[in-house]
């Protein structure tokens, strides 16, 4: 008697909290700030006062990781929403070297189809062909045939690498307004009129903008080596029409997020009888840590104004009465300059350019009696490919000379060839525990990556060059795989998880929560149980 007493109240407790559990969102909000780094997150999250301040109070996966080894935009993006790693996704870097195309520097761009005549790996015909996994939106469309996957984006490959194929609605900037890949979609009307808001905004020169006693203190000008220009103290003031400065700016983030808002209202997002889902691509951040590096005024402005520009998008959601849930995350780390990274005491230093794939082919094909240009490589590390043209006894002596240079240079943490990677299995333990290469294996795709990868020591940044940009990402390291993950409903409480969780596991913990099933082990990443409403599994 007893026992079955127990067993009713159970189920009596079960239906009680099946029915207080609210009913899943209508709109999933997934927000990408590009090169927003868990170190940037943890410094910032005390001054955020808006938008960022309102989804920091949800669940905080502070210690989330972009796991694999190459973390660059276009692989970062390739695990937000299919919830698996490049080795799957087919995303090993921003580009690769394919020796079968037919073009001059043997590249394929990540978000291109380079079938298309008359393109190259910088003026491409943008396609989500090379993604070779289903997005999180393709799967809700599958399940809800009236579901509507839209993606907006300050740069093409996050758009793309998002949404995947076939979305409703794909937007990017182009350098003068957004465009779409999707050819015979009806065009929103509220995409010429913001074409025209964020035309003007470009073509109209900016005084500098107001600072804060924050970002004040951290105004202290920089020299630069390598030729580029000192930084440390810009407030955003741009001539006219530059549309460098543009995106380089907070005012970039405010137009994506405005095309954003305009689009959910338009499409009536989030009001249907199935789920719908957004993916925003935020890009100036990136733009800004490339162009200023991490830790100057610059950056204090960019994500100050962030703050303000996602808050009042939060707010034209409640405006609407939409019944939304965000999850921002980033799509990789990054890193300050080495200049005034040294004025705080660490050892950090330029690449030599002697480590680039050019330089050191020319090198070595010198020293072998080799003919042409030996090696391919976009980098000074990375995917490094050896030239096909060589006879099998003549690649076998270059790979083993190029593995041997590489190694012996006090700049290189490791070399792996492609067959040291390939028989490394793709590691399922904690991101944090992984070996270099365990980060490689998760960016190691047969077919398209190189015939070695290099690997550079930590605090190497990997520019010479420093006229156009000063600091980068796509490392190994945790600065730059180390990124912030949050979850939030309004009227949601949660909590900062110190644990950590890893970037794949988005895509399986949001379906849980709109219920939609995905197979356990059938991707990368897993459900987070953290998260309000993701029931892991127990449906
Ligand atoms: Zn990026």
């Amino acid at each position: 008697m007893r026992v079955k007493l127990l067993a009713a109240a159970a189920v009596l407790l079960a239906s009680q909290s099946a029915a207080q559990a609210p009913a899943p969102p209508k709109l999933l909000v997934v927000i990408s700030v590009d090169q927003f780094s868990a170190n940037l997150f943890d410094e910032y999250r005390p001054h955020f006062t808006q938008g960022l301040a309102r989804i920091a109070s949800g669940t905080v996966f502070r210690n989330g990781y972009q796991s694999h080894a190459m973390t660059e935009t276009c692989p970062g993006h390739s695990t937000l929403l299919t919830g698996d790693h490049p080795a799957r996704t087919g995303i090993i870097g921003n580009t690769w070297v394919d020796q079968s195309v037919q073009r001059s520097d043997l590249t394929v761009y990540c978000a291109e189809d380079e079938t298309q005549p008359g393109t190259s790996s910088t003026a491409y015909k943008v396609s989500p062909k090379h993604l070779l996994v289903p997005t999180l939106g393709e799967r809700m469309k599958a399940r809800w045939p009236g579901s509507r996957s839209v993606a907006v984006a300050g740069k093409d490959r996050a758009a793309i690498m998002m949404s995947g194929q076939r979305p409703d609605q794909r937007w990017y900037w182009t350098g003068a307004k957004y465009e779409s890949d999707l050819a015979g979609v009806p065009v929103p009307t509220v995409v010429p009129k913001v074409n025209a808001l964020a035309g003007t905004g470009l073509a109209t020169a900016r005084e500098p903008l107001e600072t804060t006693p924050f970002c004040e203190g951290k105004a202290r000008e920089i020299a630069i080596s390598g030729g580029g220009k000192p930084v440390g103290a810009g407030r955003f003031a741009r001539a006219a029409g530059d549309q460098w400065a543009f995106r380089a700016s907070p005012e970039f983030d405010g137009n994506t997020l405005a095309l954003a808002a305009a689009l959910i209202e338009e499409m009536k997002l989030g009001r249907g009888p199935s789920p719908d889902i957004i993916a925003i691509g935020l890009s100036a951040t990136d733009y800004v840590g490339h162009t200023y590096g991490t830790e100057g005024e610059e950056m204090c402005l960019q994500l100050t104004e962030l703050d303000r520009e996602v808050g009042d998008f939060l707010k034209v959601l409640d405006s609407r009465h939409i019944d939304y849930a965000v999850t921002l995350t980033a799509d990789h780390g990054g890193k300050d300059i080495p200049e005034r990274e040294s004025l705080g005491g660490i050892t950090a230093s330029r690449v030599d350019p002697a480590l680039g794939a050019g330089n050191m082919g020319k090198a070595l094909v010198a020293k072998l009696g080799l003919k042409g240009p030996g090696l391919f490589g976009d980098s000074s590390f990375g995917d490094m490919y050896i030239d096909r043209h060589l006879s099998p006894t003549d690649r076998a002596r270059l790979l083993k000379a190029a593995v041997e240079a590489y190694r012996a240079h006090p700049q290189v943490e490791a070399v792996f060839t492609a067959a040291q990677i390939a028989r490394t299995p793709v590691p399922t333990s904690p991101p944090e525990t992984w070996s270099t290469i365990q980060k490689a294996r998760a960016s190691y795709r047969a077919g398209r990556s190189g015939d070695f990868f290099v690997v550079l020591k930590r605090d190497v940044t990997p520019i010479a060059d420093t006229t156009r940009y000063v600091a980068t990402h796509g490392s190994v390291w945790d600065y730059d795989r180390r990124v912030p993950i949050l979850f939030w409903r309004p009227g949601e409480v949660g909590s900062t998880i110190e644990r950590t969780a890893e970037t794949t596991d988005i895509m399986p913990t949001l379906a849980s929560v709109i219920g939609l099933p995905v197979q356990d082990g059938s991707v990368d990443g897993h459900c987070l149980r953290e998260v309000p409403g993701a029931h892991c599994g127990a449906r």
